[in-house]
């Protein structure tokens, strides 16, 4: 098996987009699900533990091990079937999410279900069950696994197959490797929104839903296969820009009633503030003067459709004052591309802002069930008013899931920006909502999940992990202190 050391070798290896820097003295980066488990062994037999990095594209530094070693998932990266008939992938987790759709693509299929970063690997967004802008149609990647194998630090590979293992009530009791299986789930309750804070759990689940979102902490994803869709006959962008803010959001109002009707089913719905836009400005000149802006993506099942759909977004358009003139509506390819790389360019210059200012993220991923957004919108506003920080707010409205993200030049506004963000996800708590929708927990968002879930439950999680990782040599520092394992009954 390939294994490097030596410090720039895994420089690489040692930051995700959080910015947090790590340290590791080796990466193993296997091959086979034979050479997965050796490095196991090795780790064992060094007595270090080890972390997976995947396309290290996650933000909250998940994939950054903080000591011992790396097991990369890169060279785990060959698709193993498409079954066109049943539009089904299978593959190994370490392709990329572009590489993955440029295969599914040739056969006329998609995994529209896609989260925003291609540069992702399949593993690591299955990992972090993460969704991105078309989460508005299609919910995060977990509705389309339909199945994992999943290899455990006690040496065992399980196949998990949906719908196949189910709890009962909250305790799972099954058979997998000649291996008897039977443990209990946590407590909890799963807020009423796309969460992505802990482990999967709720009463009669399904396995494999324990495993998705699990941030690397109970097993290494080695092969998954996912449930794809047929291409869209078309499909139509919008970036429209809006003259008042609250011209911005009476639309995104408007259209999610139309969607909850039925009558329109947009799969993206993505808000950008006045600061987000001011920010972009800098790459982008032709952005007019305007206090917020949407990006839309509508798919058209014919030619008829297509026309009928494309009158009936430049209605809502100028029903709410948007400016059309100044937007863009894209239905080419190459347009749409144009649309698309806007939407994504303000996570990345984000990022870039933190990297130059050598500042770790401090940034919401917060959702709240819809008829609580307006309130969580205006104690954005009020914390915004209150902190003084330069920050921007955007993200994925359709779902009321924002990214308010602040941006400290400094370590003083760092540390004030995180009581800050405290305080929203207490607020977004305390409306029935998340401390993370899509990014997961990993290593900065700790002090936020205690937020939502207490003491009690937390430590019904680390029994789980404990249960498949006995040893907790797997993800160390990801989702709970590496303390609370040592200190809720076992050694490490
Ligand atoms: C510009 C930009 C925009 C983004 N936008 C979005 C967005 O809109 N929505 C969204 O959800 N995310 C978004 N992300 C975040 C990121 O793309 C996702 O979190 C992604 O799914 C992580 O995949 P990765 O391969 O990079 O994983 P990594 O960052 O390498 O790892 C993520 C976590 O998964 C674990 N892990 C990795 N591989 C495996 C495996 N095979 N088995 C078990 N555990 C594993 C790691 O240990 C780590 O804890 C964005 C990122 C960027 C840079």
């Amino acid at each position: 098996m390939i294994v490097h050391d030596g410090l720039e070798n895994l420089l690489n290896y040692l930051e995700d987009t959080s910015n947090v820097k790590g340290n590791a003295s080796l990466v193993y980066l296997p091959q086979d699900n034979r050479e997965v488990l050796e490095s196991f062994k090795d780790c064992f037999n060094k007595k270090i533990s080890f972390t997976l990095s995947s396309g290290h594209t996650g933000t909250t530094g998940g994939c950054v091990p903080l000591e011992g070693a790396i097991i990369s998932l890169e060279n785990l990266n060959k698709i193993i079937n498409i079954d066109q008939k049943e539009q089904i992938v299978h593959s190994q987790s370490g392709i990329t999410l572009e590489d993955l759709e440029k295969e599914v693509n040739k056969f006329n299929l998609t995994l529209r279900a896609s989260p925003t970063e291609s540069l992702a690997f399949v593993g690591g967004a299955i990992a972090t069950s993460a969704s991105g802008v078309r989460g508005f149609g299609y919910g995060s990647i977990r509705k389309y696994v339909i199945g994992l194998e999943v290899a455990l630090t006690t040496g065992e590979i399980i196949n998990i197959k949906r719908d196949e293992i189910i709890a009962k009530g909250r305790c799972f009791d099954f058979e997998q490797e000649g291996r008897n299986f039977k443990f209990s789930i946590p407590s909890y309750q799963l807020p009423n929104v796309k969460s992505q804070a802990g482990y999967y759990a709720k009463d009669n689940m399904d396995l494999i839903d324990l495993f998705i979102g699990s941030e690397g902490t109970l097993g290494v994803i080695v092969s998954c296969e996912l449930k794809l869709q047929k291409i869209p006959f078309n499909i139509f962008d919008g970036l429209i820009f809006f003259p008042q803010e609250i011209d911005a959001l009476n639309f995104v109002e408007e259209v999610k009633e139309l969607k909850r009707k039925g009558e329109i089913k947009p799969a993206s719905l993505e808000f950008f503030d006045k600061n987000s836009l001011e920010l972009l400005k800098n790459e982008y000149s032709f952005i007019p003067d305007s206090e917020a802006g949407v990006y839309f993506e509508q798919e058209v099942e014919d030619e008829t459709s297509f026309e009928l759909l494309l009158l009936r977004w430049q209605e809502l358009i100028e029903g709410n004052k948007g400016l059309l003139d100044e937007s863009i509506i894209a239905d080419t390819p190459e347009q749409r591309k144009r649309v698309f790389d806007f939407r994504h360019k303000l996570p990345q210059m984000i990022n870039e802002f933190l990297r130059n200012n050598n500042q770790v993220k401090v940034a919401s991923d917060i959702a709240v069930p819809d008829d609580k957004f307006n309130q969580m919108y205006d104690f954005y506003k009020k914390i915004a008013k209150e902190a003084r920080i330069r920050y921007v707010n955007f993200g994925h409205i359709g779902e009321s899931h924002l990214h308010f993200n602040f941006l400290p030049s400094n370590d003083q506004e760092n540390r004030e920006a995180k009581e800050y963000l405290k305080k929203l996800c207490q607020r977004g708590v305390s409306l029935g909502g998340t401390v993370s929708a899509e990014h997961g927990i990993g290593k900065i968002k700790k002090p936020y999940l205690k937020i939502m879930y207490n003491e009690t439950e937390i430590k019904e999680m680390t029994t789980v992990k404990k249960y498949f990782d006995p040893l907790c040599l797997l993800g160390l520092d990801n989702i709970f202190d590496k303390e609370m394992l040592a200190s809720s009954g076992r050694n490490y």
